[in-house]
């Protein structure tokens, strides 16, 4: 695999950006090597700037459900982009999107468009702080809500993967309010509130966690966290930004039938382009400004661009294409399982929908603790095996495996066959 153009690229990179990233995970810090440069992409496949061509199991972390420039969802952008690309003033096309939120999830009744999804989740947790008057909120070991200072606090995805789990410059005060429980362990959520049964505003989860690997809720988890914030009076926050649109047309709250209090959004609302959201009863989302005490703005929040991208995609998100993402999910499974259990590799899968992941240890995994008994350095080799075959995995044990339309049985049967291939090189 030629890598003269990236590794130039990424020298440079270096030089006048952190790490050469704008954002860390990209930086393949733990499973080392250079990144590849993109040039372009195009349904399931990224091409870097040495011409080499990689099937995508990234998707821009989650949003390109549609594949890559999706010729659709390019011609409406390019429409809406004659008209001006932001105004900061209201449009008409920002209520289309609440619409389309508040349609498919039936806990939104309100809903306010942020930039991102750590936008979205810093200002929901203001926001359940603001109406309960509580400061403290509980979060899961391995759970990552983006870089909100309250998040930082044994954050998953690349804070894990990077091993820098309590981010230097979170105070030790905002440290304090940010209680830690584990996923899918109900015991440890009822010790936290029976600690501190008047303090905490809210539970923040991923209702499929996606930043430890991909792990289901398991047994009854998330109706018991409904049970437990509704007892205390704490609100439940699902973090969507990842599950939401994906895993099913109005996300993981959908799909297990738990109605949180707020919910995050971003990723696949915006089809490729920025943006985030978080909504909820509108007793509670009522309280923010204008129309209500607790603040929260933006300069580019709902900018028509990132809204018309987003809106094409859902749009285009029917009830069949669900089905369609699930035939994939499962079909992919099936082949790993198969090579799994034909040759006995010490190897356990995950997946929800369009979400996967491989697991380089035999155990079930629950939990973060049960993630972090991952054999890293086999996982590293599996995934620098696959790359020179081309096929892009997301470069991190710590992260889930996305899939999308353009994952075709073929582009599947020949990724198993790779995938075969690197397995018997890590195992050799
Ligand atoms: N929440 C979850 C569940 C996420 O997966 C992510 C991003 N991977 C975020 C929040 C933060 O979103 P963003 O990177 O858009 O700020």
């Amino acid at each position: 695999m030629d890598q003269t153009k990236s590794k130039a690229l990424f020298t440079k990179a270096c030089d006048v950006i952190p790490g050469g990233v704008n954002s860390p995970v990209r930086a393949f810090k733990s499973v080392g090597g250079t990144p590849p440069f993109i040039s372009h992409a195009k349904g399931a496949h990224i091409f870097d700037v040495d011409g080499n061509k990689y099937v995508d199991f990234i998707g821009s972390w989650g949003p390109m459900i549609l594949g890559h420039a999706n010729d659709e969802v390019l011609g409406e952008i390019a429409r809406v982009m004659e008209k001006g690309t932001s105004f900061g003033a209201p449009t008409e096309l920002e209520i289309t999107m609440a619409e389309a939120i508040i349609e498919r999830v039936p806990a939104v009744d309100v809903v306010r468009l942020v930039n991102s999804g750590t936008e979205a989740t810093m200002s929901a947790i203001r926001l359940a702080r603001g109406v309960t008057k509580r400061d403290k909120c509980i979060k899961f070991n391995g759970c990552y809500h983006g870089h909100g200072d309250s998040f930082l606090i044994a954050a998953g995805s690349g804070a894990t993967t990077l091993g820098i789990p309590n981010s230097p410059g979170v105070t030790k005060a905002t440290a304090q309010d940010t209680l830690l429980a584990n996923f899918n362990d109900i015991e440890s959520v009822k010790e936290v509130f029976e600690k501190y049964p008047e303090d905490i505003a809210c539970v923040i989860v991923e209702p499929i966690a996606g930043n430890m690997g991909c792990i289901p809720p398991q047994d009854n988890f998330l109706q018991d966290l409904r049970t437990l914030c509704s007892k205390y009076n704490a609100l439940l926050i699902f973090d969507e930004v990842m599950t939401g649109f994906r895993v099913a047309r109005g996300g993981a709250n959908e799909l297990y039938g738990v109605d949180p209090d707020l919910l995050c959004f971003g990723k696949v609302i915006g089809g490729g382009l920025p943006i985030g959201a978080y909504g909820g009863k509108r007793d509670l989302m009522n309280h923010v400004a204008p129309a209500g005490p607790v603040y929260q703005a933006g300069t580019l929040s709902g900018n028509p661009v990132a809204v018309t991208a987003g809106l094409e995609t859902l749009k285009r998100l029917t009830p069949e294409v669900y089905e369609t993402l699930e035939e994939i999910g499962g079909y992919m499974q099936s082949k790993l399982h198969d090579i799994i259990t034909k040759n006995g590799y010490p190897l356990s899968q995950t997946r929800v929908g369009s979400m996967v992941c491989l697991f380089f240890t035999p155990n079930e995994v629950r939990n973060f603790a049960d993630v972090q008994k991952c054999d890293l350095e086999k996982f590293n080799l599996f995934f620098h095996e696959m790359l020179k075959q081309g096929v892009y995995l997301a470069p991190s044990q710590f992260e889930a495996g996305f899939l999308g339309i353009c994952h075709t049985k073929e582009i599947i049967d020949e990724v198993a066959e790779k995938a075969q291939k690197a397995l018997s090189v890590v195992f050799s």
